[in-house]
């Protein structure tokens, strides 16, 4: 504290990102990076890159990767913001796009950053509770608010709600912008962004860190009409003129153009994400559906703050969230490689004396 600090920053609670350990040799299942490296064309765009030019700025508006974005996905270049990661596309997102007078409405349990983000801008929100079941009830959304965001598949409890439920959302909810973060989609969920020309108060936002293995590199974007984008735009314009550099450019380019590398790498997390499901049912664990790349499992036996403890004696790192209550006996755990999940499975068994 100081006598320095603004009245604002007095207030703020930051979000904590999971641990990133300074030593080497553990199982790291805990902050949901892809297992597999990025694209080899990646690699070599970036080396490419590594050149005389980096004296010159980069390309502010990074028309070239919007492009690449659009065409992926069949759109038009002004329907896609960049930012770099997510996170800076979605704390644009709360400043441009979800303050309003009314409250924005999110789930209980959801990504810990929307509330951070509504701290940073001073925007009022309410949480709405998942059901029993930790599914997310359009039902309880349909009511006056300054804007809706969730992510599809939530995080982090990885279920899944349907594309139709999203499309009911919207066709209820047209007097505010509805967010849908689809941060882990490529693991198995629907995504919205088809109906992205069909509702103009819909905004979906995606990231390289996730299904494309480029957490190290920060690129992030949003779809939605183009007089949203414009409003992205007009927040970036007056905060940083340069959030992407020219390494992050040139390597989400050739990511997003490598589709069968990227087919191929999403759907080895899915096979791997379906036996360790089974492995930990076995073991007594209950594990919730996930259409993502981690899985979140209590055992009704275990304390859960006990299991990660004894499997970080095992070096393996998964993440456990002591709040809220409901989650409290819950585990996060990334979907690593077969190898790293078998050690894994391994550890519980030994932890579980099986
Ligand atoms: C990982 C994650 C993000 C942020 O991704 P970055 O692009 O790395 O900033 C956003 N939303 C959710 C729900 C996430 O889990």
């Amino acid at each position: 504290m100081s006598q320095y600090w603004s009245k604002l920053v007095h207030t703020l609670t930051p979000y904590v990102p999971g641990e990133q350990p300074k030593i080497n040799n553990l199982i790291k299942l805990n902050t949901n990076e892809n297992p597999y490296g990025p694209s080899p064309k990646v690699i070599a765009a970036l080396q490419k890159e590594a050149a005389d030019s980096l004296r010159l700025y980069p390309d502010p508006n990074s028309d070239a990767l919007k492009q690449a974005i659009a065409e992926y996905h069949g759109l038009n270049a002004n329907q896609v913001f960049v930012g770099n990661g997510s996170d800076e596309v979605l704390a644009h997102v709360f400043n441009a796009l979800l303050k309003h007078d009314k409250p924005i409405l999110f789930p209980d349990i959801t990504y810990s950053f929307y509330p951070v983000y509504c701290g940073l801008y001073e925007i009022d929100f309410e949480t709405i509770p998942l059901s029993e079941a930790f599914e997310i009830n359009v039902d309880d959304y349909l009511k006056a608010n300054g804007g809706i965001i969730f992510p599809n598949p939530n995080a982090p409890t990885g279920r899944l709600l349907k594309l139709s439920e999203i499309e009911r959302l919207l066709k209820h909810n047209t007097d505010s912008v509805v967010v849908i973060d689809e941060a882990y989609v490529d693991f198995g969920g629907e995504s919205a962004v088809g109906l992205v020309s069909r509702y103009p108060q819909l905004l979906v936002t995606h990231t390289f860190s996730k299904a494309r293995s480029l957490a190290g590199l920060r690129v992030g974007y949003a779809v939605g009409h183009p007089d949203l984008i414009d409003a992205l735009h007009r927040v970036k314009d007056s905060f940083n003129s340069y959030p992407l550099d020219r390494f992050a450019q040139a390597g989400a380019i050739a990511a997003m153009n490598d589709t069968a590398y990227f087919e191929e790498t999403r759907q080895r997390v899915i096979k791997t994400r379906e036996s360790v499901v089974d492995a930990l049912e076995a073991m007594g664990f209950e594990v919730l559906p996930s259409g993502a790349n981690f899985i979140f499992a209590r055992h009704p036996k275990y304390e859960a703050e006990a299991l990660a403890t004894s499997l970080r004696e095992q070096k393996v790192i998964i993440r456990h969230f002591k709040k809220p209550a409901r989650i409290d006996q819950f585990l996060r755990i990334t979907i690593g490689t077969d190898v790293e999940c078998k050690a894994l499975v391994q550890a519980l068994k030994k932890t579980l004396k099986m």
